[in-house]
């Protein structure tokens, strides 16, 4: 009773421990006010002094005010070189605490000296006294405001010399103290609401603070709070000579799982992403945004290993209140400093590495190393040159027949665009156009591309349809679907001529968006494919809720047909699948006769490939539909005529 008692009465006069947020910011409060103080205290006492010049021995007069001028201007030195440096936790705790120290001091002192000059003169004098103490105080106790513990000093030390006043002073002196004591308790009280009011604001900011930097779904740190980290770690890391590595995580298939379990299941998924990841302890973790999060990874860890380990991790199953869900995540890794030695490079090749794991090797762990370099400085030099290029002279394309396998009759042409750069040479679509896309300069390609297909339209027999290739970014915003719409327009070609090919992951970026460009292109008349199907995550629920006309079986089905049954019997189904959709199905990729002979058996009709014919230009096409029309066709693959 008596201890804890005794504790927080001692807690009055002592400066908040264990609280660094407060002190620093009690201290930079301080700093703002601390100076008038002493400015104000050193004045007023050669004021006093001054005043009492020759009514006391030489040594009570100026002695004192002399130490006191001395004291403060010494403290006023101290705080404006500390203010000049911001002092924060720790450090800013042990200079208010000296604060405290010197209230004692000089509170102490100025009122011991003050007293030893009253009754030395007139009553006039004497209330000089009475008011240098009692103003210069309530002055000092408003500067100090921040810092309970110091006010509350002050408050006790003026009581003494307040009682004695009251006991022994003149009537007038007496009645003067004791509004002081009046105001003095006012003031305590309003100042302790203040003092309340601020340390509530200082833990509202810290919070806010926090919060700033929080991902408010997972808990996690967020971007900001990972771009920070990756500063410290590499001035930390360039400082020591140590090493460490970023990773990039995407998740793989999650878009599928919030798009058909819903927003709701999509939250759960990457909460248990977040939980999974911080649980298993390989790093500090934190959420980039939308499905992508953050890694790093101190001293000399094997990275590869580590991914390895994340992709392992978040593969397992999702149970949820809606279902179970199932998705993967791929992880791109850069070391510093063997992959940069800046925080900005260093997120740039973690984040290449990770394209590169989603093109190449999805679902697993790449670490940037020095091939990816060259990579990079290739696209660098596909970027530069595809800037400068002149679209309508360095890009042209090429056409390939899809044929009706069964009757012989040439149903479309697909276009291929390549790309014959001054400097770089030819350029593989495989290439240029990932960094189109992603460089923003496909829109102007495209829209290029599409007007020369068109044109070249014009001479095909009427019923010769044109199947041309969007990017998921020409179909991203509705000024650029407005832009195809235009052209089309313009062409004055039957747009029921007209398939744009999309592929799956071009689709899944956001369903809405590509919904709604898909739909205002089929308002237009033109007919949808669903390019590369079978690559990707792509959810067969999709089907239903996209406009989509044509299904493109992705090659690599094709490939595997003849030596694996699971292929045909994939492909089969997804010819079941076009029927009942009511879907028109292409298969890609048809080298040899067996192949097709194959695919016919199952009941696919509509096929395109190297059998038919390679990719050719424009001009080559009577001739192809000449010898189409023969009763011998496709005598086997033929060479791509460029
Ligand atoms: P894609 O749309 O899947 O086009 C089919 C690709 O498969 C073409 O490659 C074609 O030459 C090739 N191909 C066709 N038949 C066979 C075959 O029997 N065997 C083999 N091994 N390959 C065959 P290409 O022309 O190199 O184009 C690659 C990809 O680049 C295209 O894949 C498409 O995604 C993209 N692309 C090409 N032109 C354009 C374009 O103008 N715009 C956009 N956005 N993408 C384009
Ligand atoms: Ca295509
Ligand atoms: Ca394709």
């Amino acid at each position: 009773m008596f201890l804890p008692g005794l504790r927080r009465l001692i807690g009055l006069y002592a400066v908040r421990e264990n609280d660094p947020v407060l002190a620093t910011a009690q201290f930079q409060a301080l700093a703002r006010q601390i100076l008038m103080l002493y400015a104000f205290l050193g004045l007023n006492a050669v004021g006093l002094a001054y005043a009492h010049y020759g009514l006391a021995p030489d040594w009570v007069v100026i002695g004192p005010p002399f130490v006191l001028v001395l004291a403060v201007g010494g403290r006023s030195l101290s705080w404006i070189r500390a203010a000049r440096r911001p002092l924060q936790g720790r450090q800013a705790f042990a200079q208010l605490r000296m604060v405290n120290r010197f209230t004692v001091i000089l509170g102490l002192s100025a009122s011991l000296w003050a007293s030893l000059l009253y009754g030395r003169g007139d009553s006039a004098s004497d209330m000089h006294v009475i008011f240098f103490l009692t103003i210069t105080m309530m002055f000092c106790m408003q500067c100090l405001a921040h810092l309970r513990s110091a006010a509350h000093i002050l408050t006790t030390i003026a009581v003494p010399y307040c009682l004695y006043f009251i006991a022994f002073g003149e009537p007038m002196v007496q009645m003067a103290v004791v509004s002081y004591v009046l105001v003095l308790i006012g003031s305590t009280a309003m100042q302790s609401f203040a003092y309340r009011d601020f340390c509530h604001l200082v833990d509202l900011t810290a919070e806010n603070g926090r919060l700033a930097l929080t991902d408010m779904l997972t808990g996690l740190p967020n971007r900001r709070a990972f771009t920070a980290r990756l500063e410290e770690a590499v001035a930390q890391a360039a400082a020591t000579g140590g090493r460490f590595g970023v990773g990039m995580i995407d998740l793989d298939g999650f878009k599928p799982v919030n798009d058909s379990l819903g927003h709701g299941a999509g939250d759960a998924v990457l909460r248990e992403v977040a939980r999974r990841l911080e649980a298993a302890g390989l790093g500090w973790v934190a959420r980039l945004g939308g499905d992508e999060f953050g890694l790093i990874v101190e001293g000399e860890a094997d990275l590869e290993a580590i991914g390895g380990q994340v992709c392992a991790l978040l593969r397992q199953p999702y149970l949820l209140r809606e279902g179970s869900a199932q998705i993967g995540a791929s992880v791109g890794f850069a070391r510093f400093p063997e992959a940069a030695a800046g925080a900005e490079t260093l997120v740039d090749r973690a984040d290449f590495a990770l394209y590169h794991a989603k093109t190449c090797r999805r679902g697993s762990a790449v670490c940037f190393a020095p091939a990816h370099e060259a990579a990079l400085r290739r696209d660098a030099a596909i970027e530069q040159a595809l800037r400068r290029a002149d679209l309508a002279r360095e890009f042209h394309l090429l056409y390939q027949p899809i044929v009706d396998a069964v009757s012989g009759r040439v149903e479309a042409y697909e276009a291929l665009a390549r790309w014959q750069s001054p400097t770089l040479g030819a350029v593989s679509p495989a290439d240029f156009i990932p960094v189109a896309e992603r460089s923003g300069l496909i829109r102007d390609l495209t829209r290029a591309m599409l007007g020369q297909a068109l044109d070249t339209m014009r001479r095909w027999p009427a019923d010769r349809r044109l199947s041309f290739n969007l990017s998921a970014h020409d179909i991203a915003a509705p000024e650029s679907v407005d832009g195809l719409t235009a052209i089309v327009v313009a062409s004055g070609i039957d747009p029921g001529r007209i398939v744009f090919e999309v592929t799956e992951s071009g689709l899944m970026r956001d369903l809405g968006d590509a919904n709604r460009a898909l739909a205002s292109l089929k308002a237009l008349g033109v007919k949808i494919a669903l390019d590369d199907f079978g690559t990707g995550y792509f959810s067969l629920s999709y089907l239903q809720r996209l406009p989509v006309d044509r299904l493109k079986i992705d090659r690599s089905f094709v490939t595997r047909l003849t030596e694996d049954a699971t292929s045909l019997a994939i492909v089969r189904s997804i010819l079941d699948l076009c029927r009942h959709l009511d879907l028109d199905c292409v298969v890609e990729g048809i080298e040899t006769a067996d192949q097709m002979l194959l695919l016919r058996s199952v009941g696919c009709r509509m096929m395109q490939g190297y059998l038919f014919h390679r990719p050719m230009p424009a001009d080559a096409i009577p001739a192809f539909e000449a010898a189409a029309a023969e009763p011998t066709r496709w005598p086997g693959p033929c060479s791509e005529a460029a």
